[in-house]
């Protein structure tokens, strides 16, 4: 820290609904921080502790320190992941990066390192960003659109250029189908280090959105008549150096491991949902079309499918994955991944069997082909999802019980607030008439 003249040292950990907590201490203390922790009031942060037993302590991880590039290299400031643990030590039941860390060991007992690949998907806008009025995309543009020199490409090229002093690789950028609508997508990392980038990515994003006076959103659905933002997330899991999802012999040289995983994910995907797509608003992105899945189904490059098997090239056996579709931008990526690799755990250790693959594009079929072809919907609101994941053992084990009751009591809020709404479309279409 001396070399790099740190004058400020920020310490960030997550809370349960996903949002980005921040202290800052002086150089001097991190000595302190590292053996001791630093001491917060853990009941004035989301999810994490009843009044009474609310202190907590953040420890901050050495392996995750890094300059913050936007802060300048004279006087600068660098950032940590913390862990939290109660004042006895022990891991704070609350954390998400606990949640996640313990998911993960499970994985380690069964031989297994999971690994991530996102496709982060969101929107640029124009500021001022006024509450509760629809905002202005930055451009116009669409899918792929290659655009000379406009708000995007700029914003793109400085993101990724700080996000790879921070880093984090980057593999592909590119305008997405809506308007102003970006994607990012990060190399593949083990979960914990890629939850970590997700949070980093966040920041960074809305940072060099506000350098550029614009307005970065992870909203899984801003725009009405527009694509939604959803996090794509390939994932795969390695024994050693071998990805075990990869078999030559197996159909679409999937191995036996990745099909009882995929069946694992389809199995639990509505019990998890309340946490892959956290929000009201997330069903919306659901509903909306737009390449969002809302059907529990999986296929071969089918891109109306909720797990999609990319095609894996024999001479890369290292890549074989799978793409899980249904969750968005704006997910808890600790708590996610956790419950992801959980249901996948779960679906090989019960070797559950894979259901044939939709061939169809599943949106264009009828409610009774689907049924026939024992396709189900994902839950269609936050209200049917919660209700799903009220009875899910796995999401209970996977969180921890003092996390998985706040995510419900949270969730069934949220959800009543949302139904206590007058909106404009009900006053535009009822009032005149009624
Ligand atoms: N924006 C779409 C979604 O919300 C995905 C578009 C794509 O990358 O296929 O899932
Ligand atoms: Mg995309
Ligand atoms: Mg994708």
């Amino acid at each position: 820290m001396e070399e790099r003249d740190v004058r400020f040292v920020r310490l960030w950990f997550t809370d349960v609904l996903g949002f980005l907590k921040s202290v800052a201490i002086a150089p001097a203390e991190l000595e302190g921080a590292l053996s001791e922790g630093i001491g917060f009031d853990g009941s004035a942060i989301q999810g994490f502790a009843r009044v009474y037993e609310s202190d907590m302590v953040a420890k901050p991880d050495p392996e995750t320190f890094q300059m913050l590039p936007w802060r300048g290299t004279t006087g600068g400031t660098a950032r940590m992941f913390c862990d939290i643990a109660l004042p006895d030590g022990s891991p704070s039941f609350s954390d998400p990066r606990h949640v996640l860390r313990r998911a993960m060991k499970r994985a380690a007992d069964m031989g297994f390192t999971f690994y991530v690949h996102p496709e982060i998907e969101f929107y640029l806008f124009r500021q001022p960003l006024v509450p509760g009025v629809e905002p202005t995309p930055v451009d116009t543009s669409g899918y792929f659109d290659h655009t000379t020199m406009t708000a995007g490409t700029d914003f793109r090229r400085s993101a990724i250029t700080m996000l790879e002093q921070m880093g984090i690789s980057v593999e592909f950028s590119h305008h997405e189908g809506g308007p102003g609508q970006q994607e990012i997508d990060l190399r593949y990392a083990d979960a914990l280090t890629m939850a970590d980038n997700i949070m980093t990515f966040r920041v960074v994003v809305k940072e060099v959105a506000v350098m550029q006076d614009l307005f970065a959103s992870f909203m899984p659905k801003p725009l009405a008549q527009h694509p939604g933002s959803g996090m794509h997330s390939h994932v795969s899991l390695f024994e050693g150096d071998t990805n075990a999802f990869y078999d030559a012999a197996g159909e679409f040289n999937l191995s036996k491991t990745g099909r009882h995983f995929v069946a694992g994910l389809l199995h639990h995907a509505a019990e998890i949902s309340a946490v892959l797509n956290p929000w009201v608003n997330s069903y919306k992105r659901l509903a909306g079309g737009g390449e969002a899945p809302n059907y529990i189904c999986w296929g071969q490059n089918n891109r109306s499918a909720m797990v999609r098997i990319p095609m894996f090239k024999p001479t890369k056996a290292s890549s074989a994955r799978v793409e899980l579709r249904s969750l968005d931008s704006s997910v808890n990526p600790y708590l996610a991944f956790a419950l992801i690799l959980n249901a996948g755990l779960s679906g090989i250790e019960k070797e559950l069997p894979l259901p044939d693959p939709a061939e169809d594009d599943v949106w264009s079929l009828t409610d009774r082909q689907r049924a026939a072809l024992g396709i189900e919907p994902l839950p269609y609101s936050l209200d049917a999802a919660v209700r799903a994941m009220e009875n899910s053992t796995l999401a209970a084990e996977t969180l921890g019980e003092h996390v998985f009751d706040f995510v419900l009591r949270n969730k069934r809020a949220e959800y009543a607030e949302y139904l206590r709404q007058v909106t404009p479309l009900e006053l535009s279409r009822l009032l005149p008439s009624l």
